[in-house]
């Protein structure tokens, strides 16, 4: 069987060194906001480019966090593209705000920045752009309307780590970043985790409160804030692993481009990549097919897992049922169809050749 994604395998490549991190952790007798947090944002900036790097709890908190830090909520939009994973919008739900759900561009899954003025009203405060399957967004059109409009744009960098767009990193792209370090993620820790990039020093310093109980000195609180902390079992894991990432993100490439020779079926459509290599990480390798449940059982039956980003798009979502009868065409397309192979660093070329005959096998 190849799994879609084997943790186990890609954590076992650095056995030793998250070994010895974690016992650094454990005979430091200090777990919570000490000297690993503070390491791991230093070279996360350092990483991404940024001035700041604030370690939370995860992803969707990254995000929250980050609107709340701007002072967006109850009364407020914010754009997002309608066929994100869900976190991008329950973070926006989730500080009062209400999320406007733009389309995708059916060539990259990425928000169409063609349709985001149409979208934009006297109550819209910031665009969260969101990097979807590893590849940037379009983001000199995005950062022109924010710009004239006077909106701040947040990046969803939970699916691209490392990736490069005119220079830059992701983290770096736009007035700040979350960042998620979910297991599955490019950078994964073994646990949760997550992180905001930033170069705006007054956000960085009110954020630094508001994942610590809205507070700067211990028992004195300047605003209601949370317990969003990364902690340092965690920071410690996700320093071993971060030297590593542009290696694995590299394979990651290797892989997409042997698949993107290589599959050969009429019945398969591939992601076309328009844009330089630097700016795709292939967080996930998405292929679209008419018959996609009989095409999953085939591969299956084949000995090749495989997984559906996503099977339900967010207006179509029990929790968000205001929504269910509106339309949404292009995300219903993509989400009726699309599936994903595996990829990830530690795919043999073996593998990657084998998935490839049996889907060129396919009828
Ligand atoms: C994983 C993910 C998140 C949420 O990250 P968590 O760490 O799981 O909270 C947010 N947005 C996108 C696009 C993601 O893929």
């Amino acid at each position: 069987m190849i799994p879609f994604l084997d943790l186990k395998k890609i954590n076992n490549q650095y056995t030793k060194e998250l070994e010895e991190a974690a016992s650094r952790v454990i005979n430091s007798g200090w777990y919570i906001s000490g000297t690993e947090v503070g390491e791991f944002e230093t070279e996360f900036a350092a990483y991404c480019g940024n001035k700041h790097c604030i370690g939370v709890s995860n992803g969707l908190d990254a995000l929250k966090l980050i609107l709340k830090g701007f002072e967006i909520g109850v009364g407020d939009e914010v754009i997002v593209p309608s066929n994100t994973y869900i976190a991008s919008i329950l973070a926006i739900s989730e500080v009062g705000a209400t999320p406007i759900l733009v389309e995708p561009d059916i060539e990259t899954y990425n928000i169409d920045h063609n349709l985001i003025e149409t979208k934009i009203t006297k109550d819209t405060k910031a665009i969260l752009v969101v990097h979807l399957y590893g590849l940037i967004a379009e983001m000199k059109p995005i950062l022109e309307i924010a710009k004239k409009y006077n909106l701040k744009v947040i990046e969803d960098a939970a699916q691209a780590h490392g990736a490069i767009y005119d220079g830059k990193r992701t983290g770096n792209l736009g007035d700040a970043a979350g960042f998620s370090f979910y297991p599955g993620k490019n950078l994964g820790a073994l646990g949760d985790a997550g992180a905001i990039t930033t170069n705006d020093d007054l956000l960085a310093e009110k954020l630094r409160s508001l994942r610590n109980y809205g507070s700067y000195k211990k028992y004195e609180n300047v605003y209601k804030g949370y317990n969003h902390r990364l902690d340092e079992m965690q920071a410690a894991l996700l320093r071993v692993k971060l030297p590593y990432l542009d290696v694995e993100n590299d394979k990651r490439r290797k892989i997409a481009n042997l698949y993107l020779e290589n599959i050969r079926n009429k019945q398969i459509a591939l992601p076309r990549l328009l844009v330089p290599q630097e700016q795709h990480v292939w967080h996930v390798f998405t292929v679209c097919t008419e018959k996609r449940e009989e095409f999953q059982r085939f591969l299956l039956e084949h000995g090749i897992q495989t997984i559906i980003h996503y099977p339900i798009p967010p207006h179509k979502q029990i929790a968000y049922s205001e929504w269910n009868n509106i339309n949404y065409p292009i995300s219903e397309e993509i989400h009726r169809t699309i599936i994903s192979l595996p990829i990830s660093s530690v795919q043999t070329e073996e593998e990657t050749f084998k998935i490839i005959s049996v889907i060129n096998s396919y009828r």
